[in-house]
């Protein structure tokens, strides 16, 4: 059976408690255990699949499909550990299970109540696969105190008294705010929280103390006597310029041998950080510089594309190199005649996913002038549809070519929908079928396919083999049937899925570097493992560099 660590978070929100936690999975890795990652969302949506891009940053799709939140990039990012659709849940996927439940009788009767139905299908919840790892690590999203939070504090209480004694242990994250005027890190706020917390019967074992500067021995001891945890159970958890160094910083703050010592493991495995420490190196030691341009929707928060920026600056990792990513909005250059002055002096230009019409017209400009002035263009789900319809209209004389997303009026008008709405498609061996008015939620193409590669093509050449799997989520599909008149343009189709119906890799042979693909490769990249698209993409971008 696994050992759980729960991590909650106090005062504020956005104090990466999802970084902590991945670096603390990516510390415990480093000493030889096994260790998987969830997260519980207090939220009432079912999953943040629906949830807007400006609200709540990138939906984070993992391998059996489930859209999750973005936490969980981060734990595949530090961990490695592939996410499943059991790591992530809502408040709202808790409460219509137990309605599901109750409507088909499985409670015999009984009245329903937060406690014990809801608190124990969260504890259901957090018992799946706990005889696979060594270490459980469950983070709760929000702070203590948000009323949708109480049903999972309550369960995590309760689940530590149901392990045998020692097998669970808390980590409270908190902000230690620096008072200028008095010079002072003041420790009331995390006291205050830590009060919240043991309330309702949870005492936190390790503080991860949010500070700008180091803790000084004073308020450590301060925080230690008033919160009831030992000094050096005390972490200093203090800014970074890079992500990357989290696991590193936390070692040296002493997390991991805090955690092994709050187990009473005794002697603790020593730490291998040699992965981390390349990865430190290669970003704290850049040989240049390359600017890529993101052309895009949700460019005013950043969070949007997460998953892009971070496999960004592991390809930059990889070529040595610090990826300077500059956001374009789509949107400004929808009316734009020339989008020439707003995409010079880039060396590389990628056009993300993306949902509606809005900036469509601008991402279609950007893929054209990346063609006509070969610079290194990768689009990716919506951006490789734009680049479709750019070449049908451009270089293939489909003049009226769109997308069945953006028009309503396509019965209407001459139209050819390069891209159209699939409603049918096979998945492992089983069809799956949408029509259109379908719910929003979940019922994309999503999650992982397979796909063949042709062989002597740049795709084949940059992932070294001709077949791959990469996660999709989208609800629309380049129409091979305008393969033949695209190919005799020039544009090849070197990625299809496996039975030949769907496109998913478009390459220009002629141009240094274009590609489009029809599924998020950045989701599977990781510092320590640069997906190969970004790394290539990177690449070459950096030869652009060296040539202006
Ligand atoms: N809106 C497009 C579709 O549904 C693209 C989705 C995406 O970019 N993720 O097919």
């Amino acid at each position: 059976m696994a050992r759980y660590i729960f991590i909650t978070g106090g005062v504020v929100s956005s104090l990466g408690k999802g970084l902590a936690s991945a670096a603390l999975g990516a510390l415990l890795q480093a000493r030889g255990y096994s260790v998987r990652l969830r997260k519980l969302d207090p939220y009432l949506n079912v999953d943040p699949g629906t949830m807007s891009p400006f609200e709540h940053g990138e939906v984070f799709v993992t391998d059996d499909g489930a859209e999750t939140d973005l936490d969980l990039g981060h734990y595949e990012r530090f961990t490695g550990v592939a996410a499943r659709a059991t790591d992530s849940v809502s408040s709202g996927r808790v409460y219509s299970t137990v309605l599901e439940k109750e409507r088909r009788g499985d409670y015999l009767g009984k009245t329903i109540q937060v406690i014990p139905h809801v608190t124990n299908e969260i504890k259901d919840f957090l018992s799946i696969g706990d005889d696979e790892v060594d270490f459980m690590l469950c983070e709760i999203g929000g702070t203590v105190g948000d009323i949708e939070g109480l049903p999972f504090f309550e369960a995590i209480r309760q689940f530590s008294q149901d392990r045998p004694r020692g097998e669970c242990i808390f980590m409270h994250l908190t902000l230690l705010p620096f008072i200028k005027a008095s010079g002072e890190l003041k420790t009331k706020p995390t006291q205050h929280s830590v009060k919240e917390l043991r309330s309702i019967g949870i005492a936190p074992d390790i503080l991860v103390c949010r500070s700008e500067g180091p803790i000084p021995v004073k308020e450590r001891e301060k925080l230690a006597l008033f919160c009831n945890v030992r000094p050096d159970s005390v972490i200093a958890a203090q800014d970074l310029k890079s992500i990357y160094e989290a696991p590193l910083a936390y070692h040296r703050e002493g997390l991991d041998q805090a955690v092994l010592d709050a187990f009473g493991i005794h002697p603790a495995p020593k730490p291998n950080l040699t992965r981390w420490d390349d990865v430190a190196d290669r970003i704290y030691n850049p040989e240049g510089e390359v600017k890529v341009a993101i052309v895009g929707k949700y460019t005013q928060l950043e969070d949007a594309y997460k998953s892009i920026a971070e496999a960004l600056t592991h390809g930059g990792m990889a070529n040595r190199v610090r990826v300077r990513i500059e956001w374009v909005d789509a949107e400004i250059f929808d009316k734009a005649e020339d989008v020439g002055p707003s995409l010079e002096g880039y060396h590389a230009i990628l056009v993300p996913g993306g949902f509606g019409e809005r900036g469509t017209e601008g991402k279609i400009k950007a893929a054209q002038y990346a063609r006509e002035h070969k610079v290194p263009y990768l689009g990716i789900c919506l951006g490789m549809q734009m680049a479709v319809i750019e070449a049908a209209r451009n270089v293939a004389g489909l003049d009226a070519a769109g997308s069945e997303e953006f028009d309503h009026e396509a019965g209407k008008k001459r139209f050819e929908p390069v891209v159209y709405h699939l409603k049918e498609w096979v998945q492992g061996n089983h069809k799956v079928s949408r029509q259109v008015g379908d719910d929003k939620g979940g019922t994309m193409r999503l999650g992982a396919y397979n796909a063949t590669l042709t062989e002597g093509t740049k795709v084949a050449a940059i992932y070294g083999t001709t077949q791959i799997d990469e996660r999709h989520r989208h609800r629309y599909e380049v129409d091979v049937k305008y393969r033949d008149q695209l190919e005799q343009a020039g544009l090849v189709f070197s990625g299809m899925s496996p039975d030949g119906s769907l496109p998913e890799i478009i390459e220009w042979p002629d141009h240094p570097w274009f590609i489009g693909v029809q599924f998020h490769p950045e989701l599977k990249s990781k510092p320590f493992d640069p997906h190969p698209l970004f790394k290539d993409f990177v690449r070459a971008a950096k030869e652009v560099s060296r040539l202006v």
